[in-house]
């Protein structure tokens, strides 16, 4: 039956995008391959296979295939933006709590937003800080959005049913709230933030109502939950609030509390996690999208500063919201300059440049936490990359793009 409805999805897809059939035969087979792990839903409107690419019925997806798998562009398909440092919660292992410097304006961001659509861009993830704080969220993404899919993770905080409306009316595409556990006390715990819990799930309730996007949530897992067993049971709670995705993400040695090798994910515990994603995708209901089986060897890899650039709220360009380094700020240098420079020092690798290379970063940190240029550019002297993924294999070979 998911077969079936898979390929029902898919002959409207190929249909709305003909180009499609221009792929490169053994690409589009990887991807059927890689599609057979989800069930491609009607999301609001939005034909999902899961919030992590664009829904096939939206331009967004035309403009991957035209610019990503036809003409091969350089540029990223994916990119993250930081719209504010602020945020009400304290979470221990916040990617971006070792991040400093002079927020970027409204006018700035928007043209960041411009400017990466202009590179191929047709993913864009809006972080912060909480990126509800904008006064401008709006604005940003509907400066992009009728031919960029458009993401945002947020705590909640400060949502109300108005700015959730205006969301809606933007063109956002998906919606991401974080919720780490089902225990209210140990959320608030992990977020530094009595109430945490209460407003993820009032939040979610919002945006379930306003209706128009894909709700989920977005979720870290700790090594030890899923030691314990905790994840399914985690998961179960959240099937139990009516969500269209969970998303999740291990704990990344991202900052310096956190880079430990004792508290990095094993091999096992990543296929672990792959497995659940797995069964959970054949049972009706939420989509499960664990984030590193996407970018695990099998499939798509580590993109960070390949396929995928973040942009945080100073200006700061990144190979991923994970890394803590910066190769140049927007207000210094072109982004797109920054970006083709960085891409030098970054092959696609077969799974996660952080869990990988963090003892680099630890080292030559030496207790600032985040890297300046001149460190990043010493730590990508020893970095380690491993053999290409999948689908990477697959591109380089068949370099043309073409039939063939
Ligand atoms: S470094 Fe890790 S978190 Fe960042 S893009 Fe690569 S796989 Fe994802």
């Amino acid at each position: 039956m998911t077969a079936l409805k898979n390929f029902s999805f898919l002959a409207r897809t190929l249909w709305r995008h003909p180009r499609m059939i221009r792929v490169h035969p053994a690409l589009n087979i990887f991807f059927l391959r890689y599609i057979a792990n989800f069930r491609i839903k009607n999301s609001a409107g939005h034909w999902t296979i899961h919030s992590h690419l664009p829904p096939l019925n939206h331009k967004a997806y035309g403009r991957f295939v035209d610019n990503h798998l036809l003409k091969r562009i350089d540029g990223p398909s994916h990119a993250q933006v930081g719209l504010t440092n602020a945020c009400p919660q304290a979470c221990a292992y916040c990617y971006n709590r070792e991040r400093r410097g002079r927020a970027m304006d409204t006018e700035t961001i928007l043209r960041v937003v411009r400017e990466l659509k202009e590179m191929g861009v047709s993913w864009l993830g809006l972080t912060g800080g909480e990126p509800l704080l904008s006064p401008d969220i709006a604005r940003i993404i509907a400066s992009v959005a009728a031919d960029c899919a458009v993401k945002l993770f947020t705590t909640g905080s400060s949502l109300t049913v108005e700015k959730a409306r205006e969301l809606k009316q933007a063109g956002l595409f998906s919606v991401s709230v974080s919720l780490d556990h089902w225990r209210a006390d140990i959320h608030d715990r992990n977020r530094g933030l009595p109430g945490a819990f209460a407003t993820a799930l009032q939040a979610i309730e919002i945006f379930k109502k306003t209706g128009g996007m894909q709700v989920g949530v977005s979720a870290v897992i700790s090594r030890e939950m899923i030691r314990s067993g905790q994840v399914e049971e985690f998961l179960e709670f959240l099937q139990g609030l009516g969500i269209d995705e969970a998303w999740l993400c291990e704990a990344k040695p991202a900052v310096a509390a956190t880079w430990d090798q004792d508290l990095v994910i094993s091999e096992a515990e990543h296929r672990q996690l792959a497995g659940i994603q797995d069964r959970y995708n054949r049972r009706a209901g939420m989509t499960v999208n664990y984030l590193g089986h996407f970018e695990g060897r099998d499939f798509f890899g580590c993109n960070a500063g390949h396929k995928m650039v973040y942009v945080d709220a100073c200006g700061e360009v990144s190979p991923c919201v994970f890394t803590p380094m910066t190769f140049g700020n927007i207000r210094q240098r072109p982004l797109k300059e920054i970006f083709a420079a960085m891409k030098s020092h970054f092959p696609s690798a077969d799974n996660c440049f952080i869990n990988k290379n963090f003892p680099l970063i630890r080292d030559a940190s030496r207790g600032r936490g985040f890297l300046d240029h001149a460190a990043s550019l010493q730590v990508m002297d020893k970095a380690e990359f491993g053999p290409l993924s999948g689908f990477f294999r697959l591109y380089l070979r068949n370099k043309k793009g073409e039939k063939g």
